[in-house]
């Protein structure tokens, strides 16, 4: 995520989308997806897990528990960066949440900046803060998925259940793609480029059936 500091504020703070290409998600295409503000996101890991016994897809008890706290930390951390830069920057108070305390030091930044108020390097290292909170934010959030799926393809003219790439892997044909809490869910076949989603994507899971990891397709909703 190489991102401009102003494009972070409003990851940070606004929804965004972002568009995946065709290396990460396996399918032919590129695909637009739709995320909440990063802010919200931490929120989320925050709340997750703790004293959560299962739901939802993403690891055993110890690995969400590890994840919760890294969050916890993380938001404490940036928390108290902003507050102490908003304090350090103006006279007025900080606002009270955290999304609109970044909106608010981006702000002065800017202010400071325009009417040179604020030594150059000074100004540089506050800019990168944003850029790095959202890659932190987004190492905790639980990245898109590639998953392979167990089973032939329902395509009569294919059948296919194995598929070679062009690396010469052998893996399955029929794969699925999701992002968690989004709508982004795709599946695919790789050998004959059949592809299910929204409603055909329950067809797909009934027609795959016991085969398949439950967890998995609950969670892509198939
Ligand atoms: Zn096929």
């Amino acid at each position: 995520m190489m991102i401009s500091p102003e494009t972070a504020v409003e990851r940070l703070t606004r929804p965004w989308s972002d568009v995946l290409s065709p290396d990460e998600t396996g399918l032919d295409k590129y695909l637009p997806v739709d995320y909440p503000p990063l802010l919200d996101m931490l929120n989320d890991a925050c709340r997750n897990s703790v004293g959560e016994s299962g739901g939802g897809a993403g690891g055993d008890p110890a690995t969400r528990s590890l994840l919760n706290l890294e969050a916890h930390q993380l938001r404490e951390q940036i928390d108290g960066s902003v507050r102490a830069w908003v304090s350090r920057l103006g006279k007025g108070k900080c606002e009270p949440e955290l999304s609109a305390a970044v909106v608010q030091l981006a702000g002065m930044l800017q202010a400071h900046h325009a009417a040179k108020s604020i030594p150059e390097t000074e100004y540089a290292r506050i800019r990168s803060f944003f850029g790095r909170w959202c890659e932190q934010v987004w190492k905790i959030y639980e990245p898109p998925t590639v998953k392979e799926l167990v089973g032939q393809c329902p395509n009569p003219d294919c059948n296919a259940s194995k598929y070679k790439d062009a690396a010469g892997d052998v893996g399955a044909a029929l794969i699925a793609f999701y992002v968690r809490d989004s709508s982004a869910v795709t599946a695919k076949c790789r050998a004959c480029s059949w592809e299910w989603r929204d409603g055909q994507l329950r067809l797909l899971g009934a027609w795959l059936g016991a085969e398949q990891d439950d967890e998995f397709l609950d969670a892509v909703g198939l």
